[in-house]
């Protein structure tokens, strides 16, 4: 349910209006726009007249019951774009283009310095890299761990860029937190409801991939999940889903970002290289993606893809990263927006 305040209404009102919903048992999430407050009411089993009690509140404006299964990522329940800080990088609300880049897996203290060194002077914003590695096959490199957070942490000293890393089970959440600025979850945890309601917890902003095989709205409950727990940073990535299609190693919808658009608010972003799982179409869909009004992008780029240790035939080369930054400058001005570039490079 969707309660509008009226413009009238003081703090005193919206406050009036959460202790009724205690007293009921019943928990409110206040959403503060420019011109009015809107309290999301989460839960299940209103009696049927609820409604109109809560209509009857002074300065409650009207009350909507939403039929869809997810509210709070809703464009009904918040309507302006969030707009994400991730350490001084904004990602969202038609603030700049953001580039994520670095390795799928943090293999050694060098491969991680090297390739960070390389993304942040190509202009990325976001360093990526695994250190816990979700691998369809436990005999496959499982990452190095702890360690390998160490090593991010040290390159994210050298470049200033803030790191994104995957986080597989609610009880890595407190060391991951300890190294990451952005939690990600990945296609395979998209449905692991204690995973997400832990992350749900934290103060980092959280990165959730679409499940390989997940709708639409699958996905946006499982953002549900998150935000219900009180953590409000929350972005989408599209990595490609599972098609009858067996050439690419997924099928990249970039329709869903424009769908994604007027459904939620949440920022959007796009995985061309899981979406895809080969380099030479990467950089083609990191432009449509651009093009289609993704927030930014996702994408693997290792020193020597040849002998990658994860996920080789889909990094970029230093070269090709290089390449694809220019490309998509020019993508992203005709559209009207701006690749972010470095803070120290902002005049
Ligand atoms: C990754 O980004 O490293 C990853 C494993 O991606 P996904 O969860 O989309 O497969
Ligand atoms: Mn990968």
């Amino acid at each position: 349910m969707i309660i509008v305040m009226t413009t009238q209404a003081t703090e005193e009102d919206v406050q009036h209006v959460i202790q009724r919903l205690q007293r009921d048992g019943l928990d409110g999430q206040i959403n503060r726009g420019a011109e009015r407050v809107v309290i999301g009411l989460i839960g299940t089993g209103f009696p049927g007249d609820y409604q109109e009690h809560i209509e009857m509140l002074p300065e409650v404006e009207s009350v909507t019951r939403i039929t869809k299964p997810y509210k709070l990522c809703s464009r009904d329940f918040k309507h302006a774009d969030t707009v994400i800080d991730v350490s001084g990088v904004h990602i969202g609300g038609g603030s700049d283009f953001v580039v994520m880049a670095g390795p799928c897996s943090v293999e050694t203290r060098e491969q991680i310095n090297e390739t960070a060194r390389v993304v942040a002077d190509g202009g990325a914003r976001l360093l990526r890299g695994g250190a816990f590695k979700p691998r369809t096959s436990p005999y496959s490199f499982q990452g190095l761990g702890e360690e390998g957070l160490e090593y991010l942490a040290e390159a994210r000293r050298a470049t200033g860029l803030p790191v994104i890393t995957e986080v597989m089970e609610p009880d890595e959440v407190d060391v991951v937190e300890r190294y990451a600025d952005v939690l990600q979850i990945g296609t395979r945890n998209m449905q692991n409801f204690p995973l997400l309601r832990r992350v749900g917890q934290t103060r980092k902003p959280v990165m959730l991939k679409r499940g390989m095989s997940a709708t639409i709205e699958e996905w946006l409950q499982a953002s549900e999940y998150i935000l219900a727990e009180g953590n409000k940073d929350v972005m989408l990535c599209e990595r490609g889903i599972r098609t009858f299609e067996p050439m690419m190693r997924n099928t990249l919808d970039l329709a869903v970002v424009p769908m994604l658009r007027r459904l939620t608010h949440l920022p959007v972003i796009v995985d061309p290289s899981h979406g895809t799982g080969a380099w030479y179409l990467v950089t083609p869909m990191a432009l449509a993606a651009a093009a289609a009004g993704a927030d930014g992008i996702i994408v693997e780029v290792h020193p020597d893809p040849d002998n990658a240790w994860s996920d080789g035939p889909q990094a970029l080369t230093p070269k090709n990263f290089n390449a694809m930054m220019r490309s998509l400058e020019a993508v992203v001005a005709a559209i009207g927006r701006r690749v972010a570039a470095p803070v120290a490079a902002v005049v």
